[in-house]
């Protein structure tokens, strides 16, 4: 995290920006009529959204216990699960698994993010593709992303097209359909010649060891599906008790986010197999032959404990606070670093294990209200953010 006055600097940086302004005003004029749209379409989220606040209050007082349970499902499943205590811990398992010399194409993990996944795999001699179209824009300009769901908000089609021209060497032209092509043509061969995919995921059921993916690229489907080997790196309070649970957290993270349905929901369980010849269980068919799940604490246990900031982990990552955050509005991805917005100050707090690095985002933050009135899960992050300050400045 930047010291106030360099921070200061690139909110007032960002706000200048015409190309931050027109991109937001557009994105959120259409995030708005989709989650209307959807909601209206399907009511009963609204109600859904209430029940999942329920699981994920008590998904987060059991998480050692669930997440135990889902690594012993997956490893049933013929996979194989960790739990990470420590970024480091984190990476020196994923490097055990992956060594060096690999081609890896990754679908957008914010908990992959989190620890550097990609950097970390990439200066130990890997090529790593950001397989998500945004994120992938991203990875191209060395940038960081600026929102959860859409990395890339703030580039328009005129700068992608100069880049995509300049990767490519052939001249892209400012079209958006033309440009979605390209990057297909680039990253398709990359997915079928990976040693390795990487992903997260929304939900876990603990009881089935069901990782949830939603997408509408189709991106993740290919990264999980193609190479032979699949790694997931997964935050602890993503798991939820049953398949069942997982299905409502899914449903309702996507309407939040402004789908009515999403192109894909993918639901993995283990290693690709096929009995089909002599009734003989092989692993390996179309799809990978080994599995290996990551689940990341890194400071999510002891905010699970936190009698008021253990709100934060219900969060589904809608991304939806942050359309409605005044301050994101004209800053978007300055108004944080990793994560964003008021509920990004006290991931910020947790995940960095420094709650003084959380200093400048609860202090930007307006206590307007309005992300909790967006949120489904009524996540009161404005509150979260005065007490965030009160501990800062007690020192605690
Ligand atoms: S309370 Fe803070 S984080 Fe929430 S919308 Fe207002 S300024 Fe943004
Ligand atoms: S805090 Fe609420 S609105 Fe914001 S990303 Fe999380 S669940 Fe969505």
């Amino acid at each position: 995290m930047p010291t106030f006055k360099a921070y200061k600097k690139k909110l007032k940086e960002a706000a200048r920006d015409p190309k931050i302004s027109v991109a937001l005003e557009r994105a959120i004029a259409s995030f708005r009529k989709n989650v209307e749209e959807a909601l209206t379409k399907f009511p009963h989220t609204l109600k859904m959204a209430e029940e999942v606040r329920g699981i994920k209050e008590q998904s987060i007082s059991r998480m050692e216990e669930l997440v135990d349970k889902a690594c012993k499902a997956i490893r049933q499943n013929k996979g194989e699960a960790f739990v990470a205590r420590t970024p480091a811990e984190a990476l020196g398992i994923i490097e055990g698994i992956v060594g060096s010399g690999k081609l890896i194409v990754k679908g957008k993990s914010l908990t992959g993010e989190e620890i550097d996944l990609r950097e970390h795999l990439e200066e130990r001699g890997n090529e790593v593709y950001e397989t998500d179209l945004g994120e992938y824009i991203v990875q191209l300009l060395g940038i960081k992303p600026m929102h959860l769901l859409a990395p890339a908000v703030h580039v328009p089609k005129e700068d992608v097209a100069e880049l995509l021209s300049r990767v490519t060497g052939k001249k892209v032209p400012p079209d958006i359909e033309a440009e979605v092509a390209t990057v297909r043509r680039i990253l398709r061969d990359k997915f079928f010649r990976a040693n390795i995919g990487m992903s997260g995921a929304n939900v876990v059921a603990a009881d089935t060891g069901t990782l949830f993916q939603i997408e509408n690229e189709g991106n993740i489907r290919l990264s999980t599906a193609a190479p032979p080997v699949y790694i997931a790196l997964i935050g602890m309070e993503k798991v939820v008790p049953t398949i069942e649970d997982a299905f409502k957290v899914a449903e309702v993270t996507w309407r939040y986010a402004g789908y009515t349905v999403p192109a894909y929901v993918n639901l993995v369980s283990g290693p690709s197999k096929t009995g089909d010849i002599e009734k003989v269980t092989t692993y390996g068919a179309h799809g990978p032959k080994e599995m290996y799940v990551i689940f990341l604490d890194a400071g999510r246990s002891k905010l699970a404990q936190d009698p008021v900031f253990k709100e934060a982990l219900y969060c589904l990552r809608c991304g939806g606070c942050l359309y409605e955050c005044p301050l994101f509005a004209v800053t978007a991805g300055r108004f944080g670093d990793k994560y964003f917005g008021g509920i990004g100050a006290i991931w910020t707090a947790f995940v960095t294990g420094e709650l003084a690095d959380a200093a400048p985002l609860t202090y930007s933050c307006l206590s307007c209200g309005r992300c909790k009135i967006r949120c489904p899960m009524a996540i009161d992050a404005p509150q979260m953010c005065l007490e965030l300050r009160k501990r800062i400045a007690e020192g605690s």
